[in-house]
């Protein structure tokens, strides 16, 4: 088991960010994550993909799109296009035939941001998904920071309050969107849940006070997607995106907020009288299944079956279920940080058949 910290769904100035990819490698550096995706809008940028070295340390950029259709009022259904052979933007008006293109190109489709409120404040209009008859995609960005962040900004004193103080934003997904996770799931669908972070390192300005905001460093250490690789990064760029995107492809991965401590190491498996899975996988429930999750340090674990908390362990490191009961079963883990208790991590379910 290898894990890799990435971050993505991002923007630079080839889209609507301001930053370039080298002052993303160099925040990527800052932060420590292993992995950035890129993904500006409507376009699959070229020429940037690679490792990107500081002294000893290496971060592996990926580059995506985020595609969706311009013409559209308002300009909702963005689709997050990863590991795509070629550029699809031309698609985006219908968005299964888009997904289709997406699959037909060897790529992975997720629905960006399913619910993004209005803030009138920022004269920022809805954007969230629109057209749920879609199939065949891969998941859904679960947790988008820049979503929750519309959430808690009803003026511009608010914008301007939560851009000196960024650490009071992230609470947890939108339960909307888990909800409708957890609907899609019931309908016997395997569909990854992802956490991005919409970065776009925007400038702000206030009367006298002018500043970036949310630098793409920040994002960095808040929602990171967690991936569980079966080799180590190797250095090699083909090689390396291919084990990324086939381990996002299964579900081998989870969302970690970082910012109130490490997530890394989280794992959440189950064992079988013939078999051990990891998140993402399928199990038979024939003769019992034993569950378990392990978390880096002291918080709530939360087991969820079929969308309903069964079992809730307080101030534990480890637990363990055991059921034979058929269901999608996922893990929530909260800690109290700044005042509040916080979603931490989220796991993609194991799906006990
Ligand atoms: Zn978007
Ligand atoms: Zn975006």
């Amino acid at each position: 088991m290898h894990e890799v910290v990435v971050n993505l769904h991002m923007h630079t100035r080839y889209s609507d960010g301001s930053g370039l990819h080298r002052d993303i490698a160099q925040a990527a550096f800052s932060a420590g994550v292993d992995v950035v995706i890129v993904t500006d809008h409507n376009v699959l940028v070229q020429g940037f993909e690679g490792y990107y070295k500081e002294k000893k340390k290496k971060v592996l950029m990926l580059i995506g799109e985020e595609v969706h259709n311009q013409a559209r009022d308002p300009q909702k259904n963005h689709l997050l296009v990863f590991g795509s052979s070629r550029e699809l933007a031309t698609f985006a008006e219908n968005p299964q035939l888009l997904i289709n293109q997406v699959r037909d190109a060897g790529g992975l489709a997720f629905l960006a941001h399913p619910d993004d409120p209005e803030a009138k404040a920022f004269k920022e209009t809805d954007i969230s998904w629109e057209d749920w008859s879609v199939q065949n995609y891969t998941g859904i960005e679960l947790w988008n920071a820049l979503s929750e962040l519309k959430t808690v900004v009803p003026s511009m004193l608010h914008g301007a309050f939560y851009a000196f103080f960024p650490a009071l934003v992230a609470h947890q997904p939108i339960p909307a969107t888990i909800e409708r996770w957890d609907e899609l799931l019931a309908q016997g669908r395997r569909i990854v849940a992802i956490g991005g972070s919409d970065a776009h390192a925007l400038h702000m300005s206030l009367g006298p006070i002018s500043r970036v905001i949310f630098p793409y460093e920040f994002h960095f250490r808040t929602v990171n997607t967690h991936v569980i690789l079966t080799e180590a990064l190797s250095g090699d760029v083909h090689k390396d995106k291919k084990l990324i995107y086939e381990a996002l492809a299964e579900g081998h991965c989870f969302i970690g907020y970082d910012l109130p401590a490490p997530t890394k190491n989280f794992r959440f498996t189950a064992q079988g009288k013939d078999a051990s899975v990891s998140m993402g996988d399928e199990i038979p429930a024939k003769s019992g299944v034993t569950l378990q999750a392990k978390i880096p340090s002291l918080a709530e674990i939360r087991l969820l079956k079929d969308g309903n908390v069964i079992q809730t362990w307080k101030n534990q490191t480890a637990c363990t279920h055991i059921t034979t009961e058929p269901g999608v079963y996922r893990v929530e883990v909260y800690r109290r940080y700044m005042g509040k208790l916080r979603g931490w991590i989220y796991s993609n379910p194991i799906y006990v058949r």
